[in-house]
């Protein structure tokens, strides 16, 4: 069995790697050659943990496995460990036999960022130049270096609930050579061509009214019952892409406008269906495309797939007898 720590990941695994595995896993799923297993959460009644198990079987890729783990919210202020923690498990789909065991943090950041880069890359107008972000957490940051690698993006602009945060955007957008200003939600939404929207909120910041002109927004937020974004209203007058109905319906960002009966599962089409071509992606630059992006386990382990050959290519996966 492989073994990669938590400690090398940031050493092999690169945005290319995590974009192409992300891009290949979502048409895998369209085309019907990867499913997700039914997501287990359990709030296990000790140290107000959540834990959890995502898994699933890619047979083009032969990746099979689950990350597990969850959210500890003790663990920063009393043991100095981040609060998210989670390691991905990979199996020989031939045997059962374990394969690997993943260090699954800093992956399932990258593995988010890729997801709505591989939504811009498909969904977002072509001569996209204004980026706009909501939401400045640990997540932000590799959501911005992701999106600036697919348009010529010429400005960002941001709005954080807590805005002493937004400073956060604001370095990051200088080390990337982009000036960035913060704005209003109206202007936010006047100005973006494509909006990342990040928080843990769970009632709309982005409003329908919000949003003029052609847009692409990827929520990437909301994978929880009650976690909401943005406005079902404005859900419903975009054309919604996700990487899994199932999901997008239950736990994502549609989980709000399918309640409120403003539109049905039909209307959710999966972005791995655009990439493999087998629907259209935009139709017009006044369009708006929403990119409900709940994270699915087969983005883990699609991510961690790839992190075991680069390891095992660059000579730091420990092997052991097991
Ligand atoms: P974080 O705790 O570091 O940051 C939270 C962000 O949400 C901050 O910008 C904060 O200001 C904002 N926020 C908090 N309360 C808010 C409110 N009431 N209204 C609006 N904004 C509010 O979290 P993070 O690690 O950056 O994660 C952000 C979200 O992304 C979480 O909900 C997390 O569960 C989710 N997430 C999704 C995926 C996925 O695959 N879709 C993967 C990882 C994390």
């Amino acid at each position: 069995m492989i073994i990669v720590p938590e400690r090398e990941i940031a050493n092999l695994m690169t945005r290319d790697a995590a974009f192409d595995a992300v891009e290949r896993v979502f048409a895998a799923m369209a085309a019907k050659d990867a499913y997700n297993f039914p997501v287990v959460r359990e709030a296990i009644g000790h140290e107000d943990a959540l834990y959890g198990f995502k898994g699933g079987f890619d047979q083009s890729g032969m990746t099979l496995g689950l990350k597990a783990g969850g959210y500890w919210p003790n663990n920063l202020a009393t043991r100095n460990e981040i609060n998210h923690q989670s390691t991905i498990f990979l199996f020989d789909p031939d045997t059962g036999k374990a394969s690997a065991m993943v260090g699954g943090n800093l992956l399932t950041a990258l593995r988010t960022a890729a997801a709505s880069s591989v939504s811009i890359k498909h969904l977002a107008p072509r001569n996209a130049k204004v980026l706009g972000m909501i939401g400045a957490g640990h997540q932000s940051t590799f959501q911005m270096r992701a999106a600036v690698e697919q348009r010529d993006f010429e400005k960002v602009i941001g709005w954080n609930y807590h805005p002493e945060m937004l400073s956060r955007l604001a370095d990051l957008a200088q080390e990337l050579g982009l000036p960035f200003e913060a704005v209003e939600l109206n202007q936010l939404g006047e100005e973006a061509d494509v909006i990342i929207s990040i928080t843990s909120a769970f009632s709309p910041s982005l409003m329908d009214a919000h949003v003029k002109g052609g847009t692409h927004i990827a929520c990437m937020g909301t994978d929880t019952k009650g976690k909401q974004e943005v406005d079902a209203a404005l859900v419903a007058r975009a054309t919604v892409f996700t990487d899994e109905v199932a999901q997008a319906i239950s736990i994502g960002e549609c989980q709000h406008a399918i309640a409120a009966g403003a539109i049905t599962p039909t209307d959710v089409a999966e972005l791995g269906a655009v990439i493999n071509g087998a629907i259209a992606g935009r139709s017009s630059d006044e369009e708006v495309t929403l990119f409900d992006g709940t994270g699915v386990g087969l983005q883990d382990l699609a991510v961690a797939s790839s992190v075991v050959d680069l390891a095992v290519a660059q000579g730091v996966a420990i092997d052991v007898d097991f």
